[in-house]
């Protein structure tokens, strides 16, 4: 139950409430009883006329508020008597009083009044308390005649073992709807209230409503619904989302932390609720450090979504006869925080878990076995669709004719530019590709390859690292000329004839210092994350790179924006084959390739009729005004004599 203190969850609009799935809102007696007052709720035929509220609601009893805020009051056999905050005058609240009032607000569950102390207190206190509450149980019985509304008795006892006994055996003996245990989340450890919860669950009948009282984080949920609980109010999820704080199936996400600025993901990536459709956490963040009102408005929705849909799971988990293992499973994530970023103080075993499969920017997600290298701030995976491995030598190592290429007699070696190294999918294949045939050649007649020479550009050696301290999930990588790669930056074959180096830093950079390409697996992020890369410039400056040899860059996207870059930038540009999702990918060649025999499919004139009418025809950095870039395209060489 979200707790709607002053008939309202705090920011929460009542749509976004029911379509959380909230069945039961809390309200507060004391206030309402203060503001607006019994006769507001008369007028409007109670608080679900009032503030238009079309499921449950649970009304307290007063009696919390009465004894945990702070000001004067007097306590009595007959009940307690206080001074308003609100207007400075004398209120009184009897057992009697409660109750009509609790008639007036229209709850569809009412509380009994009972007498609150501190968990501490000695234990003749504690006892002399919960004899007032069974005596004023009974009070309030009577007091609700033959009223329609459930009316819940309490069970309190303090964090003694006997008097919650006792209190539980007093309190069950009376015809209450529902059973609450209250008395609790007052300063005990999580320890001693569970412990206390179990004493109290064990007494209670198994066929009406047990009710935790002020409880409690996502983890107090778990641990308490093990123990038998069925409902719970907290102010939690909205007064931790003023502070930034979510609760996610990652654990508790901190978002005053420096960590998620920037990060384009949502929340909590499992989740189904507005916020997390609709916004980033780097939106989020922004929101709360400029104090923005929709930024916890937005936190609060999800977090209410996200107890709502815990509860749920752990509903689903009872019937279903799975609850041991969701309870085990759950029980470290949902205590988990901030597995995102640095400064982790408190790691529990499945954080340790999540934070190895986190490096830097990158994380490593898996499918069926096989594992991927993710972008965390742009969502991206690198070779998504496919295993690595399949795709590097669909999409790059087998229509480059790599192995063709290394049977041939040249003596130059064969250098191919590995753009976008990532975690060395492409490269590896390559290399394996070559040792393949080096071994049948050795086999056969001993013959020497074509020598070849592969350089990596790549300016973030994260994700590299990252998947070999994951071989399991990159099997290609249990080789030694990745790690040698990385502690050396160039590892050659024992043979000799592959050399592997890497070039690090920014590509646009770098590419001036590296030999004439014959190949190019250009494989960066797409242009969304990483702009620079596929921009016209960019294309302009690697043509007249390759201006004087035979190039082929392979690429695996179609998009019209790049055909159009490379055209406008010199190349020839032809259709690549297929891979997962996508018809086809990209092949640019250089005017010597194009030149040569080549076998590729250049693209013909209806693909200049498709980008005369694309939204996408503007290669990205080019401004759209220039005529030049336009007259490269149309006026392109490979279109010539097509029309
Ligand atoms: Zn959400």
């Amino acid at each position: 139950m979200p707790v709607g203190t002053h008939a309202a969850v705090r920011a929460q609009r009542r749509e976004d409430l029911l379509e959380s799935g909230v069945q039961v809102l809390l309200a507060n007696t004391y206030h309402l009883l203060l503001r607006p007052g019994r006769e507001i709720f008369e007028q409007f035929g109670g608080i679900h006329g009032f503030m238009n509220w079309p499921r449950s609601v649970l009304t307290d009893s007063g009696g919390f508020q009465i004894f945990s805020l702070p000001g004067s009051r007097t306590m009595s056999e007959e009940g307690a008597t206080f001074r308003s905050y609100v207007d400075n005058q004398m209120v009184e609240l009897s057992p009697e009083l409660s109750i009509a009032a609790q008639k007036s607000i229209g709850a569809d569950i009412m509380m009994v009044l009972d007498q609150c102390v501190p968990s501490t207190v000695e234990h003749s206190v504690a006892k002399a308390a919960m004899e007032l509450t069974h005596r004023w149980a009974q009070r309030c019985l009577a007091a609700r005649g033959d009223s329609a509304q459930a009316l819940f008795g309490i069970v309190q006892g303090a964090s003694y073992a006997d008097l919650r006994v006792e209190s539980a055996r007093v309190i069950t003996d009376m015809p209450f709807d529902g059973f609450a245990i209250g008395g609790l989340a007052v300063g005990e450890t999580a320890a001693e209230r569970e412990d206390c919860t179990a004493v109290v669950t064990d007494c209670l009948p198994a066929d009406r409503p047990r009710y935790l009282m002020g409880v409690g984080t996502t983890r107090d949920l778990l641990e308490a619904v093990h123990r038998g609980v069925d409902m719970f109010d907290c102010i939690l999820p909205t007064a931790l989302a003023k502070q930034g704080v979510a609760f996610t199936s990652l654990g508790r996400r901190d978002l005053r932390r420096a960590a998620y600025r920037g990060m384009d993901a949502p929340i909590d990536p499992a989740c189904a609720c507005y916020t997390c459709k609709t916004y980033s956490i780097a939106y989020l963040w922004h929101l709360q450090r400029v104090h923005e009102t929709q930024g916890w408005q937005l936190l609060g929705l999800h977090n209410i979504h996200f107890y709502q849909e815990l509860m749920r799971r752990m509903r689903a988990h009872i019937i279903g006869g799975t609850w041991l293992d969701f309870y085990r499973e759950q029980r470290d994530l949902l205590d988990a925080r901030d597995s995102y970023g640095p400064a982790v103080t408190h790691v529990t075993k499945a954080q340790r878990r999540k934070l190895a499969l986190r490096r830097g920017r990158y994380e490593v997600v898996t499918q069926g076995g096989v594992g991927h290298i993710r972008d965390t701030h742009s969502g991206e995976t690198m070779h998504p669709v496919d295993d690595p491995q399949r795709e590097a030598r669909s999409l790059y190592v087998g229509p480059a004719r790599v192995v063709e290429r290394l049977k041939t007699d040249e003596t130059a070696p064969l250098v191919i530019w590995d753009v976008g190294l990532g975690a060395a999918a492409n490269a590896m294949a390559t290399i394996l590709a070559a040792e393949t045939l080096a071994g049948e050649r050795a086999a056969a007649d001993g013959g020497a390859l074509r020598p070849l020479s592969l350089l990596s550009f790549e300016n973030d050696l994260d994700s590299l690292q990252l998947a070999l301290s994951h071989v399991h999930w990159f099997p290609y990588l249990r080789h030694a000329a990745p790690n040698r790669l990385l502690a050396a930056h160039r590892w050659v074959s024992c043979c000799g004839g592959i050399e592997w180096r890497l070039l690090p830093g920014d590509f646009n950079t770098v590419k001036f210092s590296a030999p004439p390409p014959d190949i190019i697996y250009f494989d960066p992020f797409s242009f969304k994350t990483d702009g620079p890369m596929w921009s016209l410039a960019a294309f302009r400056e690697l043509a007249e790179l390759c201006a004087t040899s035979a190039t082929e860059l392979f690429t695996y996207t179609y998009s019209t924006s790049v055909r159009a870059a490379l055209l406008a930038a010199g190349f020839h540009v032809a259709k690549g084959p297929a891979t997962g999702p996508k018809s086809e990918t990209t092949i640019a060649l250089s005017p010597r390739a194009a030149a040569a025999a080549h076998g590729h499919e250049l693209l013909g004139e209806e693909w200049l009729v498709k980008w005369r009418r694309s939204d996408a025809r503007v290669p990205f950095g080019a401004d759209p005004e220039d005529l030049s870039w336009q007259e490269a395209v149309s006026g392109h060489p490979q279109f010539r004599g097509q029309f």
